[in-house]
């Protein structure tokens, strides 16, 4: 049996509650998946767990559906937010695909000294992309994807409580270094440049900042950013 459609809505999931859908929800569930009225699919909209739910109304522009029943609860990634340089823009999908993979609550693309063509990011395209992750890996939660920022406004900006782990191309052959320090944390990946000597600098000078290696060799960075995310979910994160 083919395994039940999953889709994210912006919308209040709970027994009996009706769901409205979008034209473009409505095209994808009855023009390109052919599901009709009768079918039972799965929603998800990062609050409420995961429900199934009925189709009641399928139309061209729109359609209804009515939930029945929680499936899995919600189930929250660990308080890790993803910091990277945007590289290109295939790349940059794939980072985002991976980040909802691996388990990251929030996904911030930032630019920094060396970041080149991130005045073609798109928000919109990229936080569609954690969406489909999300309801492709059967997850219950979408992580919000920022706006592109200047890593020194986000540093400017930094809660004093969440910790860094900084991944540094300049510890490569290193032992890894991660700190055993339980809370918030947020991973940082330079663009295929690397960090600025000034980046590297400040970087260094931040007290809750860990520059860590990912080992003997230089990653790419979209490698680099799956690499540290496994790194921290086995160490710290909810994989243990
Ligand atoms: N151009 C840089 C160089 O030659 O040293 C390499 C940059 S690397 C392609 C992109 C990013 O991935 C780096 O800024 C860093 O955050 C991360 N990275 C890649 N390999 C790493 C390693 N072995 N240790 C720590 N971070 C690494």
């Amino acid at each position: 049996m083919a395994s039940k459609v999953r889709l994210y809505v912006d919308h209040p999931l709970g027994e009996g509650q009706s769901v409205p859908l979008s034209r473009d929800q409505a095209h994808y569930l009855f023009g390109v998946m052919r599901l009709g009225e009768g079918t039972v699919l799965s929603l998800i909209n990062s609050r409420d767990g995961e429900w199934d739910a009925e189709i009641v109304k399928a139309g061209n522009k729109g359609g209804i559906l009515t939930c029945q029943a929680q499936t899995r609860p919600l189930q929250t990634p660990p308080d890790l937010w993803l910091v990277f340089a945007p590289i290109r823009k295939e790349r940059t999908a794939f980072i985002v695909e991976k980040a909802v993979e691996m388990g990251a609550a929030r996904i911030i693309p930032v630019q920094t000294d060396y970041t080149q063509g991130a005045n073609r990011i798109r928000q919109d395209k990229l936080q569609a992309h954690a969406v489909e992750a999300a309801e492709q890996c059967g997850g219950t939660f979408v992580p919000p994807v920022d706006d592109l920022q200047k890593l020194d406004r986000i540093l400017a900006d930094w809660p004093a409580d969440r910790q860094l782990m900084f991944c540094d191309e300049a510890k490569i052959g290193d032992p890894i270094g991660l700190p055993d320090l339980r809370g918030p944390w947020a991973i940082l990946i330079g663009p295929e440049g690397g960090f600025s000597p000034t980046e590297r600098e400040k970087l260094h000078a931040l007290p809750y900042s860990h520059p860590v290696s990912l080992g003997p060799r230089i990653l790419r960075a979209d490698t680099a950013a799956v690499a540290a995310l496994t790194v921290w979910q086995q160490a710290l994160g909810d994989w243990g």
